[in-house]
């Protein structure tokens, strides 16, 4: 195999008609290519019978199909699992299945590692190395499809490259719902995350809808906007304070995007979508963004923002100084949302005793910035703490 070859996984339905149509073929194949990928998880152009053996050979000149591959694979006792996948260049990033009844959620990296620097955040001490591209992005859905029907999931067995059934291992939905959450930021990364985020949605592939795939962001205004005038799918934003001065702590990029601006695009972004509500990710921090007043401060600034908030517990990694605000305070924070008519949810913590809940994926990256390095150091300190 070429590796030049062009890789089929990288081209939403638009690019593969170009190249057919470049290379002198009928646009509509790109649909049969697509089902074949995706559908019926095939990897080489040879299989795709249903194309003449003209096209197959010319194709196979040109092109190849190729996913990361599964280098560990990892199950919570709550049914969670951990992929941890390999890329060509040796770096490993991190997807996350969460099944439950009736629905199956992957939890999707955008970049190898990250470069936002959050404070609570593992991804973010390990640095940033680069962006994913569109086959790496989509190519972890192909892969968890491929592993769940592998390991037993309700989406059925026999599919290629089965690597066995684990006879323990509850029957798990298949994905039903994607959300842009895992490691990096994907508005930083716009062009190949909204053209993977096609392909999960193009009926020849996962045909899912936009209200299943969630975006979640720290908050790029500018993408923001770009993102609803072009692919606007459900939007989460992770606000984690209800002040620029502990913003710009927690989320250093507010530093460039502050609170009220990124307001602004949220309700810019919610009436490209008939006012569908945004979703404000909260983590809550002992001591730190969980007090009453805090509560009340954050009700008062989503007040006119079609807004629902989802409360995350911290999950808590190796040498991140913060702590989970006890359960009491999670509670007299969510009451006090809900008496001011937030829609405010709690989030389940899942998979936490694999290091697969939010804010723990780590991969295995290749530092380019140096921040791990300078973190190593004896008292060295991650660089954005307050
Ligand atoms: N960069 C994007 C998406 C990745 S983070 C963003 O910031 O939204 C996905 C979510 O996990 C974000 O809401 C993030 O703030 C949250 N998160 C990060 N570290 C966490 C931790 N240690 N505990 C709980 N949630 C965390």
């Amino acid at each position: 195999m070429q590796s030049t070859a062009t890789n089929l996984a990288s081209l939403d339905r638009a690019s593969m008609e170009s190249m057919l149509s470049d290379m002198g073929e009928k646009r509509f194949h790109a649909a049969q290519v697509l089902r074949w990928i995706y559908q019926r998880r095939v990897t080489s152009i040879d299989a795709m019978t249903d194309l003449s053996k003209m096209l197959r050979l010319r194709l196979k000149r040109r092109a190849a199909i190729r996913f990361p591959e599964v280098a560990a694979r990892q199950v919570s006792v709550d049914g969670t699992v951990k992929y941890l996948l390999k890329l060509a260049d040796g770096n490993c990033i991190e997807t996350v299945f969460i099944p439950e009844i009736g629905r199956g959620t992957l939890c999707v990296s955008s970049q190898v590692g990250c470069g936002l620097n959050c404070t609570f955040c593992a991804t973010a001490r390990q640095g940033f190395n680069r962006n994913l591209s569109v086959d790496e992005i989509i190519g972890q859905v192909w892969v968890a499809g491929r592993e769940l029907a592998s390991f037993g999931g309700v989406n059925g067995g026999g599919a290629e490259g089965e690597t066995g059934r684990d006879a323990g291992c509850p029957p798990s939905p298949p994905v039903t719902n994607i959300v842009m959450m895992g490691m990096g930021e994907p508005l930083l990364n716009f062009d190949s995350v909204v053209c993977a985020m096609r392909l999960m949605m193009d009926d020849c592939s996962f045909g899912l809808s936009r209200r299943r795939i969630t975006l979640s962001t720290a908050g790029l205004v500018p993408a923001i906007d770009r993102l609803g005038a072009t692919c606007a799918v459900s939007l989460a934003v992770s606000l984690h304070a209800p002040d620029d001065e502990l913003r710009n702590r927690l989320v250093p990029l507010n530093k460039k995007y502050p609170i009220a601006e990124l307001l602004q695009a949220c309700r810019r972004y919610a009436g490209a979508r008939n006012r569908r509500r945004i979703t404000f990710e909260y983590v809550l921090l002992k001591d730190v963004n969980d007090s009453p007043a805090q509560a009340r401060a954050l009700a008062c600034l989503l007040g006119d923002v079609p807004a629902k908030v989802n409360l995350i517990p911290f999950n808590p990694s190796l040498g991140i100084e913060y702590r989970r605000s006890p359960r009491p305070a999670v509670e007299r924070f969510r009451d006090i949302l809900i008496s001011r008519n937030l829609f405010t949810v709690t989030r389940k913590t899942r998979g936490d005793d694999i290091d697969a809940a939010c804010g723990q994926l780590t991969g295995r990256v290749a530092d380019r910035t140096g921040r791990s390095r300078r973190f190593r150091q004896p008292g060295g300190q991650p660089p954005a703490a307050a």
